[in-house]
């Protein structure tokens, strides 16, 4: 009997109806004789409306407390889940990230899974009953309950399918696969019906939430197969696998927008070696992701430094960045909230010249102004101001030609 771990997301367990929806869904796959480990988010907007009361009660709230605190939203829909399950005549069991042995570090709010201890869930499904896990969640060495990231329940399925060797992962949303770029945003987007590891990381690192960037690492390093599809329509469908070889043919695959960015810049910086490791040597030992740099050319000695990170960790980067820069007698430092990035990805990119001109050329047609620029081998980046993410993710998709089907 194969052995699926099915993750059902926020909008997919967003009220009752949707509750006893999916579970309707399990019953027909455990009657074609599925073993099945289901992982829910919470219930659609709880997440957000836990870190706000987190807010209303004081300005920065004690991580471990706020990880306990959103930890509760994944513990009721599983909990509702497997009630439904239950009132169907399915027998099923709902476990905390505890419960189910998942191990993580002490990283609040952005934990990794260290390892998980299957036991409790085998045992569940050994005698016939289907486990219904709350995602996002799991407790660090000394048990305190860490959260792993916001769409962390999407690890929590992936990690969950490799450590019991799942013969899938499913990944239910609402959306029916994994599109050129967000469908929601751009009413041409088309579903890419097999997509690699490596594009799939790029695309989810870049701001396709469709899938957590870290359940994609985790889904190619154990090569889990991940099957992407809706929760309210039959069909379609993504498979994220190891190799996809038609698409090497395709220069653009995706156009993806992240909004949430922030731009820290140092003015007047001195111009001598160190400088740029003591800058930021503050900044990652708070365990902050700085992603694109930007140094001018000095003149006089001093130069300017500016940098990305994401917009959550924004202001704690700006403090961190003006007492360093204090220290070492730079100017000033200004934090911009108001950035997007924008960016193109495809395999084959590397071997295409012209493909960052036309990116930039149609960004200067609408007159979006590019504010920063970074570029690998496999995709193209540009910050633009926040307003035009979606102008800038549309009219590139455009010429792009992405809405056409690549000729294979
Ligand atoms: P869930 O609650 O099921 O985890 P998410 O909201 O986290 O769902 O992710 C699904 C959403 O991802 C879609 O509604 C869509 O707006 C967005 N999205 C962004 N980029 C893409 C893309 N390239 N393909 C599909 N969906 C995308
Ligand atoms: N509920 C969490 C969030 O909103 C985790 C998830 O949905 O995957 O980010
Ligand atoms: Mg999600």
């Amino acid at each position: 009997m194969p052995l699926v771990v099915k993750k059902f997301g926020g909008t997919s367990v967003g009220n009752i109806e949707r509750i006893r929806e999916v579970a309707r869904l399990i019953a027909r796959a455990r009657d074609k004789g599925e073993r099945i480990v289901v992982v829910v988010s919470a219930m659609a907007g709880e997440t957000d409306r836990l870190l706000k009361l987190a807010y209303q009660v004081s300005p920065s709230p004690v991580e471990r407390e706020v990880d306990l605190l959103l930890s509760s939203g994944e513990i009721v829909s599983s909990a509702l889940v497997a009630i439904a399950l239950n009132d169907l005549g399915y027998p099923a069991e709902s476990f905390t990230g505890r419960q189910v042995g998942i191990v993580t570090d002490s990283a609040y709010t952005r934990a990794r899974i260290r390892r998980i201890n299957t036991t409790r869930i085998l045992q569940a499904l050994d005698e016939g009953k289907i486990a219904v896990v709350a995602g996002f969640q799991g407790i660090d060495e000394q048990e305190n309950v860490t959260t792993l990231g916001r769409g962390g329940s999407d690890t929590t399925a992936v990690a969950l399918a490799a450590a019991l060797e799942a013969d899938i992962c499913e990944i239910y949303t609402d959306v029916d696969g994994v599109y050129t770029s967000d469908p929601n945003v751009v009413s041409q987007a088309r579903r890419i019906s097999k997509i690699s590891y490596d594009e799939m990381l790029e695309m989810a690192s870049l701001g396709a939430k469709v899938l957590q960037t870290r359940s994609v690492e985790v889904a190619k390093i154990y090569e889990v197969p991940l099957l992407v599809k809706s929760t309210f329509k039959e069909g379609g469908g993504t498979l994220v696998v190891k190799e996809v070889p038609e698409l090497e043919k395709v220069v653009v695959s995706g156009v993806t927008y992240d909004k949430n960015q922030a731009r820290i810049t140092v003015t007047q910086v001195p111009d001598r070696p160190g400088i740029a490791a003591h800058l930021f040597g503050k900044v990652s030992d708070a365990n902050i992701v700085v992603d694109m740099i930007v140094q001018n050319v000095g003149e006089h000695g001093l130069t300017d430094i500016s940098f990305t990170v994401s917009r959550t960790d924004g202001k704690k980067a700006f403090s961190l960045v003006k007492a360093a820069a204090e220290s070492i007698g730079a100017g000033e430092v200004k934090l911009d909230e108001n950035i997007a990035k924008v960016s193109i990805v495809g395999a084959a990119m590397q071997s295409h010249a012209g493909v960052a001109t036309k990116m930039f050329a149609t960004l200067a047609r609408e007159n979006i102004n590019i504010i920063m620029i970074s570029t690998s081998e496999i995709k193209i980046s540009c910050v633009v101001e926040e307003k035009y993410a979606e102008l800038a993710t549309r009219v590139l998709h455009e010429a792009f030609e992405l809405d056409r089907e690549p000729e294979v």
